[in-house]
Formats: C-alpha cells, structure tokens, sequence
C-alpha cells in the first residue's frame, strides 16, 4: 500500500479527479484550419474573392466568404509563428 501513496502523492487527490472531469466535459475549440470554399455561381469558381461561403473540414461549421478569409489568414498566421517558434534554437 505504501508504494502507491508516494507514486500518486497525498495532494488534492479529489480535486486531481473533477479537474480531468472538466476537462473531458469542455468543448474541444475547433481551430477552423482546414476551411473549404463553396461558390454560389459555377463561373465564380476558383476565385477568392467571389467564395460565397466556406464549410470547416474538421466541423463542418459554415462560414461567411469574410469570415472564412479572415480565419484562414489567422491560421496561416498561427503555423507562420510555431515555424519561427521552431525554427528558434532552443538551446546555446
Ligand atoms: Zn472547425
């Protein structure tokens, strides 16, 4: 018995358990990141700036033409920085 006290330690061991509850409960964020684009008019297609909306991949959640714009440009914006989080060396 007394092995286990010392590898799970005494602290807050309730606490420990509701937290991954709550955890498991709270929504996963979806980060848009993979948005597809749909066009109203077949001649439109392929243009950017005549998207007529955009569906996510991962959540199907639809979005306006600005709206998808604007979340893929903060998606590019987000793999842009953990690049050049990367690309840092992180020792020296
Ligand atoms: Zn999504």
């Amino acid at each position: 018995m007394g092995f286990l006290d010392k590898l799970f330690g005494r602290k807050g061991d309730r606490q420990t358990v509701r937290a991954k509850e709550d955890e498991a409960i709270a929504d996963i964020a979806c980060p848009h990141g993979s948005l597809v684009p749909h066009w109203d008019q077949l001649g439109d297609m392929g243009k950017t700036d005549a998207v007529s909306y955009y569906t996510c991949e991962s959540c199907d959640q639809r979005f306006s033409g600005e709206q998808g714009q604007r979340l893929m440009s903060e998606a590019a914006e987000r793999v842009r920085v953990s690049e050049e989080e990367r690309a840092q060396p992180s020792e020296g």
